[in-house]
């Protein structure tokens, strides 16, 4: 029986369990994908525990995605440069560490809207935590030729933009206006929208009519700013996607088979939500 797990303090709401118990179900492996609660303090007892040979590899959430980072034999590259990791597997090399955010993004978007990056000229991120480190090195790999960086706190903003290198304008929230008309894309990776929160002055209409909006919160699945997104006829994405998607490298590395994003699997996720 092969064992994987998602560790995360806390970890009761989080939705890896339903999708990976779904795919196990559904491919009728001999396996299991458990929650389990740890604390920071508790995070290198973990990881010892891991390297017992117990497990397959597992997911790893708030607050541990940075620490564990140091606890790895190997680090992925790309995960070194988001300088997070959300994934380990067990191999006999020792435990490697992995960013699937980064493909849960692209695959989201790839599947809901086909094309959406060809010829994007500027995308605007707002926000620059953990998720925004993710989605730059993402819209940078794909090539977008102009990525406009707005945080709250614009210091970070320009931290993670030296950091990240590439194409990237950094900035405060306040200078969405001044970008806006030439933009393609426009992602959401702050927690705003989250408990009915909205952006201040984030005015949509300055958007070209071609625009995609896209937000990773996914509680609700319709934040408001897809719903004033949508009600001007801009092109919309919701988070869950990014969700389902980060899910499938995981899943194939620890289980060998590589699981698919259904329609089916989404709505059993939705229904929870
Ligand atoms: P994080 O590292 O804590 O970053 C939070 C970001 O939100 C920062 O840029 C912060 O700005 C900004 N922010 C928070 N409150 C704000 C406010 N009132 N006004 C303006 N900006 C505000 O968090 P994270 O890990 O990046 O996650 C961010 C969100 O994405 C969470 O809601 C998380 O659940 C979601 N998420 C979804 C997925 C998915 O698969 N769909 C994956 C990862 C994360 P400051 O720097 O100025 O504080």
């Amino acid at each position: 029986m092969k064992k994987a797990f998602v560790i995360g303090h806390p970890i009761q709401h989080s939705r890896s369990p339903l999708i990976h118990g779904t795919w196990i179900a559904e491919h009728g492996l001999a396996a299991s994908y458990e929650a389990i609660e740890v604390t920071p303090d508790g995070l290198p007892a973990f990881v010892t525990r891991v390297r017992g040979g117990e497990f397959v590899g597992g997911n790893v959430t708030i607050p541990h995605k940075q620490a564990v980072f140091a606890l790895c034999d190997e680090v992925d590259p790309l995960a070194r440069t988001i300088a997070a990791v959300n994934t380990l597997v067990v191999s006999p090399a020792g435990l490697r560490g992995f960013n699937t955010d980064y493909m849960g993004f692209l695959g989201n978007l790839d599947q809901t809207l086909p094309g959406w990056s060809n010829g994007l000229r500027r995308a605007v991120i707002l926000g620059a935590g953990g998720a925004a480190r993710a989605i730059l090195v993402a819209l940078r790999e794909r090539g977008v030729a102009e990525i406009v960086l707005l945080n709250r706190n614009a210091e970070k903003a320009v931290a993670l933009a030296a950091e990240i290198g590439g194409p990237v304008i950094p900035g405060g929230l306040e200078d969405y206006a001044r970008h806006a008309s030439e933009t393609g894309l426009v992602v959401n990776t702050t927690s705003i929208g989250m408990h009915g929160s909205r952006f201040a002055a984030l005015d949509l209409g300055l958007l070209p009519r071609t625009a995609i909006v896209t937000d990773i919160v996914y509680v609700p699945l319709v934040t408001p700013l897809l719903a004033d997104a949508s009600a001007r006829g801009l092109l919309t994405v919701d988070g869950l996607g990014m969700l389902l998607h980060q899910a499938v490298p995981g899943f194939e590395a620890w289980f060998g088979v590589r699981p698919e994003v259904t329609p089916e699997l989404r709505r059993t996720v939705e229904a929870t939500l």
